[in-house]
């Protein structure tokens, strides 16, 4: 259950930001709130260690959208990266009391809110409306243990970092949606395969084409292309998730294609950058400029200078990079 402690603590207008920050008994000293040179606007407060912490958005200060739930060490710094063009915005943070309590990102969808956990590397967990889906499990399922077990599973492709028999076994439902491709279908164990035999796709594994699409758990899947020299053309899968009339793209492995640079209406991408296997940093921030998420996860990274990566996207063209732990 979340509750807010106390009396909030009205905060000095800086920068064209009115905000206001709940305070919580592990937060009673000042919060601040700093306007940086590339607009963004970050958040800092007073926390208690292993406390978690939702921080909620307003325009008004009557309707508050959650941006993200963090767990507390004695300072939390939160960057709001939408925050530079957004204009002005009244923030909260409120101190959330249950057991069980994952940190993310909140997206707020025409039909539910969708939150995001990065995991490791490819491998990162959404949920939405009680439906939990996983993006390239690999790793074995323990690492996953804090989060109910998966009804839908999309796997990009066949090498190790993204597609992992083992764990994908053990952190499937019993009635499970995998989403393919031909390959990777090709590579499963044999209980695995049978699940394509079902006549539900309640159950089933479904094996998808680059342009094919899927209606799952109440969502659009759409496979796209992921290719590069070490990826053929039409082999491997990104993916777009069309959800409550928001749509989220993965990657995979891939270079800047044309197909990703001219993908359209994309609110929240995914997208990899490290050698050899995929771009450059170069390359990757050329593309996300073609195709202009609104907001955008580097991941896949390992190695990569990643604060250089969003100096070259640069804020001109309205993409909110957002920087999170995947190591
Ligand atoms: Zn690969
Ligand atoms: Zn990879």
């Amino acid at each position: 259950m979340n509750c807010m402690r106390n009396l909030p603590i009205l905060l000095p207008c800086l920068v064209a930001l009115i905000t206001i920050v709940f305070a919580t008994e592990h937060s009673p000293d000042k919060p601040t709130i700093e306007r940086l040179s590339n607009g963004e606007a970050r958040v800092t407060f007073q926390a208690a260690a292993d406390h978690f912490y939702r921080i909620d958005a307003s325009t008004d200060l009557k309707t508050w959208l959650p941006l993200a739930t963090v767990e507390g060490e004695d300072t939390i710094e939160y960057l709001d990266s939408e925050a530079t063009y957004a204009g002005s915005r009244h923030y909260r943070a409120v101190a959330l009391e249950s057991a069980d309590i994952l940190t993310g990102d909140y997206f707020s969808t025409t039909d539910g809110i969708v939150t995001i956990h990065p995991i490791d590397h490819a491998s990162f967990v959404m949920e939405w409306k009680g439906k939990w889906i996983y993006n390239d499990p690999v790793g074995g399922s323990t690492r996953y243990r804090a989060f109910p077990k998966a009804d839908l599973i999309l796997v990009g492709h066949q090498h190790g970092d993204h597609f992992n028999a083992g764990t994908l076994s053990g952190v499937m439902k019993d009635d499970i949606v995998t989403v393919t491709p031909d390959d990777v279908f090709g590579r499963m164990s044999t209980s695995l395969k049978s699940l394509k035999s079902a006549t539900s796709l309640k159950s089933a594994t479904s094996t998808l084409g680059n342009g094919d699409t899927l209606d799952a758990i109440g969502l659009k899947v759409e496979a796209v292309p992921a290719c590069n020299d070490r990826h053929p053309k039409g082999r491997d899968n990104g993916y777009v998730l069309t959800i409550g009339g928001m749509r989220f793209y993965m990657s995979g492995d891939t270079g800047a294609t044309d197909e990703m640079r001219t993908l359209t209406n994309i609110d929240v991408a995914f997208v990899c950058m490290n050698l050899p296997f995929t771009m450059t940093i170069d390359e990757a921030a050329s593309a996300v400029r073609d195709f202009k998420p609104t907001f955008m996860y580097p991941y896949h990274h390992r190695g990569s200078d990643i604060p250089m990566f969003k100096e070259l996207v640069g804020k001109d063209v309205g993409v909110a990079v957002r920087i999170r732990e995947w190591y």
